[in-house]
């Protein structure tokens, strides 16, 4: 049987380059032959065991291929295209699918999400894509593996923060924390039509980068209170949404002190422990705000309407993209990413 490469969850603090059967596609499923993937803070989780995967599983969530085989019953596909899937692979015809919640998919929370969760992922030769039909994205003509690298997961997570925030015309936005999902919310809230972005972050290529992808403002929290700047920028009215990406109670907490009455909370942020809300900064309850979280949408749909956004040239996700490693050398990779080193902010891997 051939075999591949493929990053493997082994034990809490190691993922390592492992040898598998090179898979087959089963009925509605694709065999996809990764060109490129990337790193999510979400494996890092899992690299620490601070989420829990099965030992051996591939991890990687972000594929970008080429079809190489196709399962039974996958219809207008070829070998040989290029396409990416999103890091959520809903099966786009059960009940939670139905009301729009696929990343809910199957009515488990989270239950979308199975590359390098529930089944092996994309950190490899070659990834199976599950639901092959709801979720096969072809790549446009003329762009790269880099521009669309960003879109299975951070892009479309971002702006969705963005779009559930409901931001309109003229909106102020806050965004705590200029991660790759920051970024993208930042970029996110740019398209939709916010005036003023204020982004929030203490790493200074982040808050310079921050700038390119729309931000008219960045504050540096080491240096001055983000809560009562903001304020002050916004003459005490505060923000009309404010931008949840890091996870933290810290900033969780900031998010809805620089709310104003009646704005939106949108919180991208993967939490690990308990959240609390402090009663003034709630109104008691009574302040008619509105908290949303979301998960990362997929779906094919999904995937040309984010590299539809890329094609268009409205944003430049490739600046995002900072370092580069074969596959071989994964390790590396997640050494340099977890300990975000050198200004990472997303590595491409190449097998
Ligand atoms: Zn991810
Ligand atoms: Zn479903």
């Amino acid at each position: 049987m051939a075999k591949m490469k493929a990053a493997v969850f082994v034990e809490p603090g190691r993922i390592t380059l492992d040898e598998k059967p090179i898979p087959s596609p089963g009925p509605g499923e694709a065999l996809v032959r990764v060109t490129t993937t990337t790193i999510c803070g979400t494996d890092v989780h899992i690299l620490k065991a601070e989420y829990p995967v099965a030992k051996g599983l591939t991890v990687g969530h972000e594929p970008v291929g080429v079809i190489e085989a196709l399962g039974a019953g996958v219809t207008g596909f070829e070998e040989g295209q290029r396409i990416i899937a999103g890091a959520i692979t809903p099966c786009g015809q059960c009940a939670s699918c139905f009301q729009g919640h696929h990343s809910q998919c199957g009515g488990r929370p989270m239950g979308g999400w199975q590359l390098g969760n529930s089944v092996d992922g994309s950190q490899a030769e070659y990834v199976v894509i599950p639901n092959a039909q709801a979720n096969l994205a072809l790549v446009p003509e003329g762009l790269s593996d880099e521009q669309v690298l960003m879109c299975p997961d951070i892009m479309t997570t971002g702006f969705a923060g963005a779009e559930r925030g409901k931001i309109r015309i003229g909106d102020t936005v806050a965004v705590f924390a200029q991660g790759p999902i920051g970024l993208c919310a930042t970029a996110g809230a740019r398209l939709l039509g916010a005036t003023r972005i204020i982004a929030v972050d203490t790493v200074a290529e982040r808050l310079a980068i921050s700038k390119r992808m729309g931000a008219d403002e960045v504050i540096d929290f080491r240096r001055t209170d983000p809560v009562a700047e903001i304020m002050r920028i916004t003459e005490g009215r505060g923000v009309d949404v404010a931008i949840e990406a890091l996870g933290l109670q810290e900033t969780f907490q900031s998010c809805l002190r620089v709310l104003k009455p009646g704005g939106t909370l949108s919180s991208l942020g993967v939490y690990s422990d308990d959240l609390g809300v402090p009663l003034d900064a709630f109104a008691a309850g009574l302040g008619d705000r509105e908290i949303v979280t979301t998960l990362c949408p997929g779906g094919a749909e999904r995937m040309r309407r984010m590299m539809g956004v890329v094609a268009s040239g409205r944003v430049d996700m490739e600046p995002l993209v900072t370092h580069r490693f074969k596959l071989d050398d994964i390790e590396a990779a997640y050494d340099l990413f977890a300990s975000q080193r050198d200004g990472v902010l997303k590595v491409a891997i190449t097998p």
